[in-house]
């Protein structure tokens, strides 16, 4: 029995077998062969090529009645690809004239195809070079004897499977949740990152940064994955199972025991009324935010609809989709504009853009995207402001740093509401804008945001990181990411003072807002609009009907003059002691 210890990310236990499922490209090999040889390898070749045939026609036969037309569709385009004579003959003439192995022939004709494709003005075009990868990919699977089950077969079902792997995006996660995976694990990864958001509020138990889990993890390994401590016990005893499913069974009864608070009030103690608002990225996840009986959406992660898919859907699309969430939620809707880039690209990042970008984080991503591709933002603003129309709706707009990106952003959306009022489309006016907080320098000049905006959210995962100069999904750095660092602190509390002088209201939606260690400590600074995965908010809510605002505000001014870490949080610990 042995013991493995990571970053906890998702809450709950999962107890399943193990899929260790690998990305990594293998090494093409690539050798000389004899002349006497040719004829075995190019027989080689071509049986590689009929058994990734046979694979896809096995897919096709399988596939659902009632999977979506695309899907057949797409296995036939692939199919044809391997009638293509650049990869189904082509290789054979090179391993006959270079006498080289079959895998580094059809390495160099894939390479000079996908380079034709790449080189194409038309995005679509260029863009189908990924299918020829992911043939060839078929192709030499077989060559080197790449199973199947195992491999690199990302699209196995995963019924009830831990999934072990060196990383997860968080369009794989989304992918691997349809396919009921039960957790994960990978070597990669930080507990702010998106993919470990994204596994908290899909209740999906999961540790990131283990390092060695793909190198010590076997598929059919019996596993243990306890995501709120971050242990993982790999065949596990009977001892050790008895006492984690009686873990689980806690657990459901502290969720029954919390979910008594739906239908009461999120007031302090001593009366103030807080405002509890939920966090969603998918519509899956509406039915909870009506079971925990949130006021509100404070952040609808819109570019979830933009994953696992090509083209991005258009605007009737979003309208749908937008129109769908206002009028199932009851109270406001915050919807946040595109947020694509660094660790959330379209496809989990595997479109090889041709451009290596460094530092994503600190690159075009969320408002400078779509400011620098108004094809794609403003379909979306019009698809928001014409759902408008069906109930509250807040634009919220995200990784602004300047108040010069701010003032492009509101033009646009001028334009886009003399466009609609022009054709007659139905939509509020009156719409509240308001932007995210989550760049040190929008923190520090908070109040010239306020100036021009409906409200402030603060984004605690992005402020934290870029504060700290530390990368949110780098598992070498994670140690750093301090949410009581005073620097932090400081920059949360002038952004409230901000709202407060500007009479606007402050709200906060990182995931600072669901951690009750934090409630308290957030209360004194002044918050009194928290949102957060559906999850959380039950245990929020207990935290702030046992609170007393009137003495968290004078523990609170103490804490902010403390600059020893460890002191801080002990003292943030001893305040959420008190009765
Ligand atoms: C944040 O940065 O705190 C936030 C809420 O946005 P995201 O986690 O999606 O970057
Ligand atoms: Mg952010």
């Amino acid at each position: 029995m042995l013991t493995l210890h990571g970053a906890g990310v998702g809450n709950g236990i999962a107890i399943g077998v193990a899929v260790v499922l690998s990305r990594e490209q293998p090494d093409i090999p690539e050798y000389s062969i004899k002349k006497n040889q040719v004829d075995d390898e190019s027989l080689r070749f071509s049986a590689a090529i009929t058994a990734a045939k046979q694979g896809l026609v096995k897919i096709h036969q399988e596939l659902p009645s009632d999977a979506p037309a695309e899907i057949a569709s797409f296995i036939d385009a692939h199919l044809m690809m391997l009638e293509d004579p650049v990869l189904a003959e082509e290789p054979i003439r090179t391993i006959e004239q270079q006498l080289c192995n079959a895998e580094w022939a059809l390495k160099c004709s894939a390479d000079k195809l996908i380079a034709v494709f790449k080189s194409m003005k038309d995005s679509y075009l260029q863009s189908k070079s990924i299918d020829i990868v992911q043939v060839v990919d078929r192709v030499q699977d077989n060559l080197l004897g790449i199973q199947e089950s195992g491999g690199r077969d990302f699209n196995q079902d995963l019924e009830g499977r831990i999934v072990v792997t060196n990383d997860l995006s968080p369009a794989d996660t989304v992918l691997f949740r349809h396919r009921r995976m039960a957790a994960f694990l990978t070597n990669l990864g930080g507990p702010i990152s998106h993919t470990a958001i994204l596994a908290r509020s899909l209740h999906i138990p999961a540790i990131v940064g283990l390092h060695g889990a793909t190198r010590y993890l076997r598929t059919n390994d019996v596993l243990i994955v306890d995501g709120r401590s971050g242990v993982i016990i790999v065949n596990p005893d009977q001892r050790a199972l008895a006492e984690y499913h009686e873990h689980q069974e806690e657990e459901i009864q502290l969720k029954r025991e919390l979910a008594t608070l739906k239908d009461k009030a999120s007031v302090t103690k001593d009366g103030e009324p807080v405002t509890l608002l939920a966090n969603i990225e998918l519509p899956e996840e509406l039915h909870e935010v009506k079971d925990v009986a949130a006021q509100g959406v404070g952040l609808y992660r819109t570019e979830y609809l933009f994953m696992n898919r090509e083209p991005p859907p258009d605007e009737e699309e979003q309208y749908q989709a937008y129109s769908l969430v206002i009028k199932d939620i009851k109270g406001p809707v915050t919807i946040r504009t595109l947020d694509l880039g660094a660790d959330k690209q379209v496809d989990g990042g595997r479109t090889e853009s041709g451009k290596n970008i460094t530092n994503p984080a600190l690159g075009l991503r969320a408002v400078r995207l779509c400011l620098n591709e108004p094809g794609l933002f403003k379909p979306q603003l019009r698809a928001i402001l014409r759902a408008s129309n069906h109930g509250p709706v807040e634009i919220m707009i995200p990784m602004l740093s300047s108040v010069n990106e701010l003032f492009q952003v509101l033009e646009l959306i001028d334009q886009v509401k003399h466009e609609l009022t022009k054709e007659n489309q139905r939509f509020n006016p009156e719409i509240p804008i308001g932007g995210i907080i989550e760049v040190p320098a929008a923190a520090v000049t908070a109040d010239l945001f306020a100036e021009h905006l409906d409200f402030l959210s603060i984004g605690t995962n992005d402020l934290i990181q870029y504060t700290l100069a530390i990368d949110r999904v780098d598992d070498d750095v994670n140690y750093l990411y301090d949410p009581l660092h005073p620097a932090v602190l400081r920059l949360i509390r002038s952004i409230i003072e901000a709202g407060e002088q500007a009479n606007i209201p402050v709200s906060m939606c990182g995931e600072m807002a669901g951690d009750p260690l934090y409630t308290r400590l957030l209360l004194g600074l002044g918050l009194r609009v928290f949102s957060m995965e559906p999850f959380s908010l039950p245990e929020i809510k207990k935290t702030i009907r046992e609170s007393d605002i009137a003495s968290l505000k004078a523990d609170t001014a103490k804490l902010l003059g403390i600059s020893d870490p460890l002191t801080l949080r002990q003292q943030v610990e001893q305040m959420n002691r008190q009765e």
